[in-house]
């Protein structure tokens, strides 16, 4: 097929990126001047070397070297005025270049407060001001997840999550659980804090079937009963994993670029059995970016790949930004229904297995 003859999505389209962390979302330019802004004492004076610095590069093509591009992201903006800036500039950006008009922005509060040195709420109210100030200029409909933390003792996640209900009438719309493998975290340690979650009304996501074990997926399923999945990529290995999703009309959140990025998928032709899959299992998915700053792509860029190669057709993309804004955590951003969200019982899930 020629290139020309691709479509893609219309500029106009309201897109909802709904897998996007505040730490690998804000432009190098930015975050440099919020450095200086705050007299930061970076490693280097060289602008470039600390863009390359805080983006992707060969370098850290691995789960780990990503995680550790947040060293720097995660200290700068570890202040109520960088937060609020970061936050602002975050969904007005998006917005500007892409017409996302509804940017779920997650982020670990608990990440921003230089180990307790800095008020936890006053780092919130920071996020929801600057969240309040893009929605004064531009005509979009944020909302932020708060990511608890795999590495992370339960005693402080469960703190994240009762911030996260506490906050939860001024724009926090969702809680996550984050960062690298952990030897000491157990999802099961999570149901009642996630069930008391979810009775707040909180929209409940969860980073599994990335890096993590293939079979960990189905566990956070039963355990956690998650609206939707961050990345989840591996469960179209796991066949019981595909049932659960289908059966609980599970949405996945893919970050193409981010899962080649971190070598969680080996390339293109393995997305495109991914992608197979899923439309085989009648497993729904949005595209995201993970981060658009750090890994240098939008979520247009996504987008327009899996159409180039012919991964998604035009129709499935319209399709995903659909689905994206049914399942987005933010209320009333379309008004089409979700299909049903009800939770399986087990009984019947196992009977599908057999
Ligand atoms: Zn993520």
């Amino acid at each position: 097929m020629l290139r020309s003859m691709v479509r893609q999505l219309p500029r106009r389209l309201p897109l909802a990126e709904l897998h996007c962390h505040l730490g690998s979302a804000v432009t190098p330019a930015i975050m440099w001047g919020i450095a200086h802004a705050q007299g930061i004492r970076l490693p280097t004076k060289d602008y470039w070397e600390f863009r390359s610095m805080i983006t992707v590069s060969p370098r850290s093509r691995s789960f780990d070297g990503y995680l550790r591009l947040f060293h720097w992201t995660e200290l700068i903006q570890s202040s109520p005025l960088a937060v609020e800036r970061s936050v602002y500039e975050v969904i007005g950006g998006a917005y500007r270049k892409n017409n996302v008009t509804t940017m779920e922005l997650r982020f670990n509060p608990m990440k921003r407060n230089r180990g307790g040195e800095q008020d936890l709420d006053h780092i919130i109210a920071a996020a929801v001001r600057g969240m309040d100030r893009a929605t004064l200029e531009y005509p979009v409909r944020p909302g932020l997840i708060f990511c608890l933390d795999r590495a992370f003792p339960y005693q402080l996640n469960e703190i994240i999550a009762e911030k996260a209900i506490t906050w939860r009438d001024r724009g926090v719309v969702g809680i996550d659980i984050a960062g690298p493998e952990s030897p000491g975290f157990n999802v099961a340690d999570y149901r009642r804090l996630f069930r008391r979650a979810r009775q707040y009304g909180l929209g409940i996501t969860v980073h599994t079937g990335e890096a993590g074990p293939v079979e960990e997926i189905a566990q956070v399923i039963e355990q956690l009963e998650p609206d939707r999945i961050g990345h989840g990529v591996k469960a179209a290995y796991d066949p019981r994993a595909m049932a659960m999703l289908r059966e609980r009309a599970i949405v996945l959140e893919i970050c193409p670029s981010s899962n080649l990025n971190t070598r969680v998928v080996s390339g293109w032709d393995e997305f495109r059995w991914i992608f197979d899959a899923l439309r085989r299992n009648e497993v729904r998915f949005s595209i995201n970016t993970d981060g658009p700053e750090m890994l240098r792509t939008y979520i247009r860029d996504e987008l327009a790949t899996l159409g180039r190669l012919g991964i998604l057709s035009y129709e499935e993309q319209l399709q995903v930004a659909a689905t994206s804004l049914q399942a987005s955590f933010v209320p009333n951003v379309s008004d089409v229904p979700l299909p049903v969200r009800e939770p399986a019982r087990r009984g019947e899930v196992e009977r599908e297995e057999a």
